[in-house]
């Protein structure tokens, strides 16, 4: 059967309850991602913060960054100290409250009626919604490398069910990122803050069924009694230096919030990812040289190098999509529906939507051809994935001229541009996961999978500074934004090219991996 304890459609009824905890989890993430960048662009006056666009795609990439990085410590310390089953349900709960300190200004200013003045409460929605954003940062870390993890261990080792499972917990990833970006943004047109409040309800649903259900776990995810004397100790040393770091990390947020220590956020990101780009580098330097490696394990962990490359450059491009294009859709595009006016964040929705459409047909379409023995190779799929990304931008291209010529641009173009986006995620994502596990010296796997979460919050982080500059903020900007999505165009089908140049030598060095 390739599990054991209660099935439930011939898969492990646990499945059911990290489904619907992780459907949950991404309603709230991608609920309040669908308002991030315009709530932060918004003028004061309309309620928004009224950040520039620089300092706005910063803070969009440090943030989004931030919850793929923090997946790093997450994980760590559930295996070291909290297990996989505690730290889903904490840091579900962090996340909650992140949610609800950036909705709390709404109440406060509801409870006052029309006291308070416009700027104080900006000021007080600016320290709750950095606060907040931390908050999600290290709820997120916590909840989403382990409840992926408890999924794995519901399966044994090397189960063909394993491959299914993930699957089905993707859709229930994109069936929380469909809903939610319609749902919070209809609450944030009648004020943000209800709309960040939906985020957190969504989690605290997700929390209540965790709770309810967390039975059909069966002790997976539990993490072993410490049996000897050492191991105590051990542990209490480690609960001592996390509770250290996080009085430390505080006592440093409190300086900040009080101005003591003052912040430049576009500056954080440019060094960010020179810091992240060093670090990975040096990892890698140091794996291939002191990692006590054969010659093909080494040949492996170069193949991974090469290809977490590549998926930086496809996801800097990719997550634009809650910040460049979440930006066009609200100031270019012509979103007027039968005297209505459909809210920007609606088209958030999009890649969720047509990711849940069509996984079954990339699913299919695979078996298909690899039935033909037409199936694409791991790294031509990869190079697939950045093709489709740079024809998403080439539509973006044409958008972009009609929004110089003065017109807003028609919803499609935009619709379009998701859709091939997805097909690249779809062509692209899973490869990357399983090729990295595969490749994966046997003693450094969770570090490599670590190195798949780095790749993705570079490419996070990328996606919000290159917004900052790309969204058409002056009239000179947006007679610029043609030739900018032009050199997005160029730079990802160039290297989907090139990568494709490159796959004979890249299946040399995969071995016997496929
Ligand atoms: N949409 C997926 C999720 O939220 C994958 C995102 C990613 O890997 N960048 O889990």
């Amino acid at each position: 059967r390739g599990f054991d304890g209660p099935s439930m459609f011939g898969h492990p009824k646990g499945l059911m309850t990290l489904f619907f905890t992780e459907m949950w989890e991404r309603f709230s993430y991608y609920g309040m991602r669908a308002l991030l960048i315009l709530f932060m662009t918004t003028a004061v006056i309309d309620g928004g913060l009224g950040f520039d666009d620089k300092t706005s795609g910063a803070i969009y990439g440090l943030y989004t960054m931030g919850v793929y990085l923090l997946a790093l410590p997450g994980g760590w310390l559930a295996d070291r100290l909290l297990g996989l089953k505690k730290s889903v349900w904490y840091g579900g709960i962090i996340i909650a409250l992140g949610h609800f300190t950036m909705g709390l200004p709404g109440i406060i200013s509801l409870m006052d009626g029309a006291h308070e003045t416009k700027s104080a409460l900006n000021s007080l929605d600016t320290t709750s919604f950095f606060l907040g954003l931390i908050l999600i940062v290290v709820g997120t870390g916590l909840l989403k490398p382990n409840i992926s993890s408890i999924v794995g261990q519901l399966y044994h080792e090397g189960s063909s069910k394993r491959d299914a499972g993930f699957s089905i917990f993707y859709m229930g990833i994109n069936i929380g990122g469909f809903i939610a970006p319609i749902i919070c943004s209809t609450f944030a047109e009648i004020d943000w803050h209800l709309g960040f409040g939906a985020a957190g309800f969504g989690m605290v649903l997700g929390l209540i069924q965790y709770k309810l259900t967390s039975g059909t776990l069966k002790g997976k995810g539990e993490l072993a009694d410490a049996d000897s004397a050492e191991e105590i100790a051990h542990r209490r040393r480690l609960r001592l230096f996390t509770f250290l770091t996080v009085i430390v990390l505080a006592f440093t947020l409190f300086l900040m919030f009080q101005g003591v220590i003052v912040i430049n956020a576009a500056a954080i990101a440019e060094a960010s990812y020179k810091v992240i780009g060093v670090v990975a580098a040096a990892f890698f330097i140091y794996i291939l040289v002191f990692g006590g490696l054969n010659k093909d394990e080494k040949k492996k962990v170069v193949v991974i190098a090469i290809l977490l490359c590549f998926g930086a450059l496809f996801w800097s491009g990719f997550e634009q999509a809650g910040s460049t294009l979440n930006l066009f859709a609200e100031r270019f595009t012509d979103r007027h529906l039968m005297g209505w006016e459909i809210p920007a964040g609606y088209f958030q929705s999009a890649n969720s939507m047509f990711i849940v459409i069509f996984a079954p047909v990339f699913a299919a379409l695979w078996v298909w051809l690899a039935k033909r023995h037409l199936e694409p190779s791991s790294p031509i799929k990869f190079a697939f994935g950045l093709l489709l990304l740079g024809v998403g931008f080439m539509v973006m291209y044409f958008a972009a001229k009609v929004a110089v010529s003065g017109d807003l641009a028609a919803p499609a173009w935009l619709m379009f541009t998701y859709l091939f986006h997805t097909f690249g995620e779809l062509s692209l994502s899973p490869v990357g996961l399983s090729l990295t596990t595969k490749l994966a010296p046997k003693k450094f796997q969770g570090q490599m999978m670590g190195m798949w979460f780095l790749s993705v919050a570079l490419g996070n982080l990328v996606a919000g500074i290159i917004a900052g500059e790309a969204s058409g903020e002056t009239k000179e900007a947006v007679a610029e934004m043609p030739d900018q999505y032009m050199m997005i165009v160029m730079v990802s089908v160039g290297a989907g090219l090139l990568l494709m140049l490159i796959t004979k030598p890249i299946r040399k060095l995969m071995g016997n991996v496929r």
